[in-house]
């Protein structure tokens, strides 16, 4: 169990100093604030009289910076007494720290490419996950090409082997899902899409750097190909490729149980969830891969012309663990979003009137109210809307002018939240679940997507106040991100981590984060406190501390919108 919280010392700037979590503290972006960018900390102070704060170079102590703190407030998410510590005119890069009570905060660094190692970081996470190929992170984060040919479950359809591999780990287990992989590479293909000038030369030091794509797309190249093996010729796609239960925390070369193509038990046997979320990244990836390889972007395309019709004839097969198996889900109940968003994917790519008739006539089917809600792996719905308003094609105006202000709408919602918050994430009480921190990564995603309709810097610094809660403005000190930050969390539930013999977790992994609703043995143990706190640093706590391709894909997002 790893320690968590602040120390406020100059000199302490080694990873996981000893702390206390609820005593007074500075907590800020441990990675550091653009020079333009708004800039807070939250202090807890024991003397809420002391209302001055300094910001001082580091290099030479000089104060550059004198301010008061923002009246005192208390914080219900995290049960907190707090101050905002706002320092947003400081503009010149440096190095520095707040000072204030004899408390001195960790080094803040001010520089336009700020968040560059970061993105960097977050995104070679991916490699690091993946599976059916040798990877090599660097500094021993290794491993042997794992999980080979694939054999069909008897739920499948099918039987025999399936020459088949590739694709990421979903998490801290070896599994692969096209339910998560779609809205991982739809997320990840949407940055793409939307801030080329911080993607296209982004290096990754994979395989295939050098090669005709650049890094980015090579990387999820790596995961459509996967993909694309799980789609019947039917059309239909089965919902998930892992063993019938999850291996012990081996390395996944150690990993001997049959990788078995697991399908629904009974006729069609693939699921309409990871059949439409496939055509949807296909429409996607048909757009993105176009310029760089052809051949490559037109089978995307005819996968996902298939997928789509294989979906709208089949538009209620839900997904179930069949008998003898227990690995992950993601069964979703409400199937009516997923075609929405393939549809409006292949109408954006294509401009064929049947998908833009399909996706018009399912908002229709839905009511008079468009809501925009928080994207997710179970609700695709803002996806399908936000592409058919972010299209360049005509379509219809008073449909994305509705989109438009309903997203906006929904923006404000969270930029009131993150006023509202004592470490000004944009989280309600009941976002505390399992994965919250992937609440807060596509709360971002919503907001920056409301910023590109029309660009209110309201938005885009909510979105980024979500960045700086992820990596240590946050009511325990630390940050979510492995490797990144001053305290960094140390112990993931992910199998590599736990297996290599290296202390040190693999790096630029998104920790779930707090969980108000337990749900393993370690974290329904805690002592109950305001939902914030209901983290532990624990590799078992799977609840808690798991980290998830679902999860990254936002923040790289959100990395990718602040290195724009
Ligand atoms: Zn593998």
């Amino acid at each position: 169990m790893g320690a968590v919280g602040v120390a406020f010392h100059p000199l302490a700037v080694g990873r996981c100093s000893q702390v206390e979590t609820s005593g007074a503290g500075i907590f800020l972006n441990q990675v550091g604030y653009l020079p333009a960018g708004a800039k807070q900390a939250t202090v807890r102070l024991a003397d809420a009289s002391q209302r001055g704060f300094v910001v001082r170079s580091v290099a030479n102590h000089t104060v550059v910076f004198n301010g008061e703190l923002g009246p005192a407030s208390a914080d219900a998410a995290s049960g907190d007494q707090t101050s905002v510590a706002d320092f947003s005119s400081l503009r010149a890069p440096g190095r520095y720290q707040i000072g204030i009570a004899g408390l001195t905060s960790d080094p803040i660094k001010i520089a336009p490419d700020v968040y560059a190692s970061a993105l960097r970081l977050t995104m070679r996470g991916f490699y690091g996950q993946r599976c059916g190929c040798a990877v090599d992170l660097g500094d021993g984060y290794a491993h042997p090409a794992c999980h080979g040919d694939g054999d069909f479950h008897a739920s499948s359809g099918k039987s025999g082997p399936l020459p088949n591999h590739g694709g990421w780990h979903d998490a801290g287990d070896y599994g692969r899902y096209v339910v998560n992989s779609g809205i991982s590479t739809g997320t990840l293909l949407w940055a793409w899409e939307l801030y080329p000038s911080a993607l296209r030369g982004l290096s990754l030091a994979i395989p295939e750097s050098g090669g005709k794509l650049p890094d980015y797309l090579a990387e999820i190249r790596w995961n459509l190909e996967w993909m694309l093996q799980m789609q019947d010729t039917d059309g239909g796609v089965w919902h998930k490729q892992t063993s019938e239960r999850f291996c012990a925390f081996i390395m996944p070369q150690d990993d001997r149980l049959t990788s078995y193509v697991i399908g629904t038990g009974s006729a069609p046997y693939k699921s309409t969830g990871a059949t439409a979320d496939l055509a949807s990244v296909m429409a996607v990836a048909a757009r993105c891969y176009g310029a760089y390889d052809a051949a490559f972007a037109q089978r995307c395309l005819a996968a996902a012309r298939q997928a789509w019709s294989w979906a709208i004839a089949n538009p209620d097969v839900q997904f179930e663990n069949p008998s003898g198996v227990s690995t992950g889900g993601y069964g979703d109940r409400q199937l009516s979003d997923e075609p929405a968003w393939a549809s409006a994917e292949l109408w954006r790519t294509t401009g064929e009137a049947q998908y833009e008739k399909a996706f018009l006539a399912g908002l229709a089917a839905s009511g008079e109210t468009l809501t925009i809600s928080t994207p997710g792996w179970g609700d695709v719905n803002s996806m399908a809307c936000w592409t058919y308003a972010l299209s360049e094609r005509k379509g219809n105006s008073a449909v994305k002018s509705r989109i438009r202000e309903a997203t906006a709408a929904a923006a404000a919602t969270l930029v009131e939240h993150s006023r509202q918050n004592g470490y000004g994430n944009t989280m309600e009480l009941r976002d505390y679940v399992w994965g919250s921190n992937s609440v807060a990564g596509n709360q971002s995603f919503l907001l920056l997507i409301a910023y590109h309709f029309h660009p209110d810097n309201a938005a885009r610094e909510a979105a980024l106040n979500n960045l700086h809660y992820l990596v240590g403005r946050n009511c325990l000190g630390v940050s979510w991100v492995t490797q990144l930050g001053v305290r960094p969390f140390e112990h993931p539930h992910h199998r590599p981590s736990a297996a290599d013999g290296i202390a040190e977790p693999w790096p630029g992994l998104l920790s779930g984060g707090p969980n108000a609703h337990g749900g393993d043995a370690i974290a329904d143990k805690l002592p109950k406190q305001p939902p914030m706190r209901m983290w532990i640093d624990d590799q078992r706590a799977y609840s808690m501390n798991e980290i998830a391709i679902n999860w990254n894909a936002p923040l790289v997002f959100l990395l990718a919108a602040a290195n724009s």
